[in-house]
């Protein structure tokens, strides 16, 4: 899950960054007033969770209220990275003296945490990586002992900080103690902006959350932004599926992930597109099983459904009841091809012969496969 700026920022700022002060707007009127209380000029900055935004003119400075308005209400109409802007950040502007960046991620070779920071901030790091990989710094942190006040000083001079900026430590270890706390696989302030002061300030923050560990953070879990998320998605989380939309034209239902990834391969061997992939999980129930495929019929594009259950702790049957009763409450000429093999398969083949609906009860995957593509081939013709 990916923070918007402003939430990881105000995460940055419980753990001791400075950040510049600033409040959310989603109106033009709103983003005057927020400038008015800050008395001076602020940056406007579209809340959205693509990068790039500041090149695409989603960032503006403005000296008035005035100016802030008419910025919000430009920033506002913009789509960036094809995301529409619903939120912005109003806050006071700086003055830069120089741009730094500072990041934690996860080094999955090392399998450790990795700090990394440069002086080239304030452009893409991928960007520096590219051309000067040799401009950014890395440090790996030992989960144990965390981070070293050895390994910020290191940092600091191999960026070529003054040694005066003794705050830097105190950033670094803020940051990677965000990292930590919020089970992130992300931490990035990108300015870090030294200001004409000497004053270290996270003027852009960056954080992605690992979902796996979000149930132990319900408080984070409630930051999700929900344009973060298709409605598909939106659902197939609340009823706890896991789906992720693909755009092709076969729509897919599989019990297991690894079955699941299976057959989306066996679908593209024969030369179909997978609309999505979805797991609905070991033992689901026929509610379970309804909800997902009342899901994947509601997809614009598809053109057939293909469902592969291999039933262990799952019962075909139950699964059946499931499909059946989906499509009682759908009016779709959408063909469904079954392949159910496993515990109780034989009555979960009697249930499905006995529906009215267009069912197509496959006895191998491979053959499912086959039909689905096929059928999804003839229906585009048409
Ligand atoms: P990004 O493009 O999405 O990474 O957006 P950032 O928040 O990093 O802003 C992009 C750039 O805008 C920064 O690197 C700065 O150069 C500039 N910027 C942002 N806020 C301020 C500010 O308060 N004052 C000044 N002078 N520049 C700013
Ligand atoms: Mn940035």
């Amino acid at each position: 899950m990916r923070l918007q700026e402003h939430q990881s920022k105000l995460l940055f700022a419980e753990r001791g960054i400075a950040i510049p002060r600033g409040a959310v707007a989603a109106a033009p009127e709103e983003a005057r007033r927020i400038a008015r209380d800050l008395g001076g000029a602020v940056a406007v900055k579209a809340q959205v969770l693509v990068g790039g935004r500041g090149k695409a003119g989603g960032v503006r400075l403005a000296s008035t209220p005035e100016e802030a308005e008419e910025a919000a209400t430009a920033i506002l109409k913009m789509q960036i990275g094809g995301c529409p802007v619903h939120k912005l950040l109003v806050e006071e502007a700086v003055n830069i003296r120089q741009e730094l960046y500072l990041g934690v991620a996860i080094d999955r070779n090392l399998r450790q945490a990795v700090m990394m920071a440069s002086a080239e901030g304030g452009v893409e790091i991928e960007q520096v990586a590219r051309a000067d990989p040799g401009a950014i710094k890395v440090v790996a942190v030992d989960p144990l002992l965390g981070l070293g006040t050895a390994q910020t000083q290191g940092l600091a001079k191999g960026i070529g900080l003054p040694e005066e900026l003794g705050t830097f430590d105190g950033v670094a270890r803020s940051l990677y103690e965000t990292f930590l706390s919020c089970d992130a696989l992300l931490a990035e302030i990108n300015p870090l902006a030294v200001t004409n002061t000497g004053q270290l300030l996270a003027l852009d923050g960056k954080m992605v959350l690992d979902d796996n560990a979000l149930f132990r953070h319900p408080d984070l879990e409630q930051l999700r932004d929900a344009s973060d998320e298709t409605p598909a998605e939106r659902e197939a989380r609340g009823a706890g599926l896991s789906y992720v939309y693909l755009g092709g034209e076969i729509g897919c239902m599989v019990n297991g992930a690894g079955l699941a990834m299976a057959t989306m391969d066996v679908i593209k061997f024969f030369g179909g597109a997978p609309a999505n992939f979805l797991d609905v999980g070991g033992g689901a129930t026929a509610e379970q099983v309804a909800a997902a495929l009342r899901l994947v019929m509601r997809t614009p594009q598809i053109e057939v459904v293909l469902i592969n259950i291999f039933g262990g702790i799952t019962r075909c049957d139950e699964v059946a009841r499931g499909i059946v009763a989906a499509l009682e409450g759908i009016e779709s000429r959408t063909p469904l091809v079954v392949q159910l093999s496993g515990t109780n398969e034989g009555q979960g083949r009697e249930i499905l012969n006995a529906s009215a609906h267009r069912l197509i009860v496959a006895g191998t995957l491979t053959e499912a496969a086959q039909k689905a593509v096929a059928l999804a081939g003839s229906r585009q013709e048409m």
